[in-house]
C-alpha cells in the first residue's frame, strides 16, 4: 500500500515518466497549541516551583556516581547505599584508592552491582587520567565515561552545570507519547522533540517536572487524573477526568520508592 505520507509527482521526459518522490512531510509533533504548553508548564511551575533531582550528591561527581547507579533501580534506594560511600570517597581519587572490591561492599544493594562497580572504577580512572579529576562539561567528552550514556550526561549536563537539557527516562517517555506532547518511538526522538515544544522559559526545569508527574501522578498502570493539574488540557485517550486538581504548590516531595 502507498505511504500516504510520500508525495509523488510526476514529470515527463523525452522518453519515460519519472516518478519523483518527495520527502514525507514533517510530522506534526505536538497535540498542542504553544499556549497550551505555555499553560501547561505554568501549572507545573506553580506545583513545584524549585523541583529537584532525588538523587543524593555532595559534587558533580557523586552526581555523576549516583546517577550512574540509578540505572534499574529507584532513586531511594541508591540514596540508601551511596550515603555511606560518599562520606569516604567524594573524588576520583579517593575512589580509586577505595578500590572496586570495596566499592561493591557499599553498593551491593543496589541492581547490577558488580557491573557497575567496575564502571565508578573505570570513570574515575578516566577522569584523573584524562581530565584532571574533575567532570568535564560537555556531552560528548562525559558520554566517554565508562557507564555514562546520553541520559546520565543529560542529567549531569542539568544539575550539575546547569545547562537546559532533556534527560529522558521511562516517566518521561510514557508522558511525551501518552498526552501527546511530544511522541516519539526511540527516547532520543523525545527528547528532540521536546526540547522544540517545551516554551524556552520553563525548559530548565521541564524534565524534573515531568519525571515527577509521570511517577506521583500521570502514573504508568493507571493515570490518576482526579489528582491532576493539567487534566482540562491533556489530550490522551487514556484520560479519565476534564476537571483539573486544584492547583496549588506541593509540600516537599517524599522521597519514596519509585512507582512503577
Ligand atoms: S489527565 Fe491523566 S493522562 Fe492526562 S496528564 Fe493528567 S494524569 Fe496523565
Amino acid at each position: 500500500m502507498a505511504n500516504p505520507k510520500l508525495k509523488s509527482v510526476t514529470k515527463s521526459s523525452q522518453n519515460s515518466n519519472v516518478i519523483v518522490r518527495r520527502k514525507p512531510v514533517a510530522a506534526v509533533k505536538t497535540a498542542y497549541s504553544l499556549a497550551e504548553r505555555e499553560e501547561i508548564f505554568r501549572r507545573f511551575s506553580i506545583q513545584r516551583p524549585e523541583p529537584r533531582g532525588e538523587l543524593e550528591h555532595t559534587n558533580p561527581f557523586t552526581l555523576v556516581v549516583a546517577v550512574a547507579l540509578s540505572a534499574q533501580a529507584t532513586d531511594a534506594g541508591v540514596n540508601k547505599a551511596t550515603r555511606a560511600l560518599f562520606r569516604i570517597a567524594d573524588t576520583p581519587q579517593k575512589m580509586l584508592d577505595l578500590g572496586e572490591e570495596k566499592v561493591r561492599e557499599y553498593i551491593k544493594t543496589i541492581g547490577l552491582y558488580r557491573n557497575k562497580a567496575k564502571n565508578v572504577i573505570a570513570l574515575s580512572q578516566m577522569l584523573v587520567d584524562e581530565f584532571g579529576g574533575k567532570v568535564p562539561e560537555t556531552r560528548e567528552e562525559l558520554v566517554r565515561l565508562p557507564g555514562v550514556g546520553r541520559k546520565t550526561a543529560n542529567v549531569v549536563l542539568s544539575m550539575a552545570f546547569g545547562q537546559a537539557t532533556m534527560a529522558v527516562d521511562t516517566h518521561i517517555f510514557r508522558i511525551a507519547n501518552r498526552i501527546r506532547l511530544a511522541p516519539g518511538k526511540t527516547p532520543d526522538e523525545v527528547e528532540e522533540r521536546l526540547m522544540k515544544v517545551v516554551p524556552k522559559q520553563y525548559l530548565y526545569h521541564a524534565h524534573h517536572w515531568l519525571i515527577l508527574h509521570g511517577r506521583y501522578t500521570c502514573k504508568a498502570r493507571r493515570p490518576e487524573c482526579e489528582r491532576c493539574v493539567i487534566a482540562d488540557i491533556c489530550k490522551s485517550p487514556e484520560k479519565s477526568s476534564d476537571i483539573p486538581a486544584p492547583l496549588v504548590e506541593l509540600p516537599p516531595q517524599v522521597i519514596g520508592e519509585a512507582v512503577e
